[in-house]
């Protein structure tokens, strides 16, 4: 199987959108577009038609771009059958176990809510690829709007468990906000203080930060850190108030 083309198509203020492509079907699918000319545009720089939308979770800045999209393609929608009162038209309501594909290559649907009831993840596992959507962020993880600090605890450790290679592509970025916070959660803690001073770096060129890989988050991420429910949740709670 010919790797996938992944592109990330920065939008608004701090989302990604990502652009996959499979060379070998020549198939793109688009992954949370909050809006849609940037990704129409960045898919036709590269001669790719997008046939697939796939939705992690209902925000206006996950599907903003959605019915755009379909107009100008005739792109499928896939989303979280948990979340379809809130998402229009979607073609394949998803659910945890079920598997999407885009050519030959699977992905398996995640169940990982918390930032909202019906959150998903899709992860490629023979490409080494998840996409997370809202739930984990380079050093940090999404806020718990319709969810406990047990289901994100959850998620973390199911996301921990991946291969440490394994690439995570986040929603946003917010990378450098995450570390400053993972600092204090963590002050004698070297990787997070290395991985800091990249993330200064690398921000102050304008370069992205995003995807991560879960080896990262095992040793920089304080949720993903976190020993017990009530410290995730106690980390969560002092993220919030900046
Ligand atoms: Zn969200
Ligand atoms: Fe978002």
């Amino acid at each position: 199987m010919a790797k996938l083309d992944v592109v990330r198509v920065p939008v608004l203020a701090d989302n990604y959108v990502w652009l996959v492509h499979d060379p070998e079907s020549g198939e793109t699918l688009v992954v949370d577009p909050a809006v849609a000319q940037p990704v129409l545009d960045a898919a036709d720089a590269r001669g790719w038609t997008i046939s697939q939308i796939w939705n992690t979770h209902w925000h206006g800045d996950h599907i903003g771009g959605n019915a755009a999209i379909v107009a100008a393609t005739g792109a499928t929608v896939t989303a979280p059958a948990a979340e379809l009162a809130r998402i229009p038209d979607v073609d394949r309501p998803v659910k945890e176990g079920d598997v999407v594909r885009l050519g030959d290559h699977a992905a398996t649907v995640w169940e990982v809510p918390a930032h909202t009831a019906g959150h998903i993840a899709y992860h490629f596992a023979d490409d080494g690829l998840i996409f997370v959507g809202d739930t984990l962020f380079a050093m940090g993880c999404g806020r718990l709007f319709e969810g406990t600090p047990e289901q994100m605890f959850r998620n973390m450790a199911r996301l921990a468990a991946l291969p440490e290679d394994t690439l995570a592509y986040c929603a946003h970025e917010y990378t450098l906000s995450n570390g400053k916070y993972a600092i204090r959660a963590e002050p004698d803690n070297a990787d997070i203080a290395r991985r800091l001073a990249a993330v200064e770096a690398m921000r102050a060129r304008g370069e992205a930060t995003v995807p991560t890989t879960i080896g990262q988050e095992r040793a920089t991420n304080p949720f993903m850190r976190a020993g017990t429910i009530e410290e995730l949740a106690r980390r969560r709670a002092e993220k919030d108030k900046g």
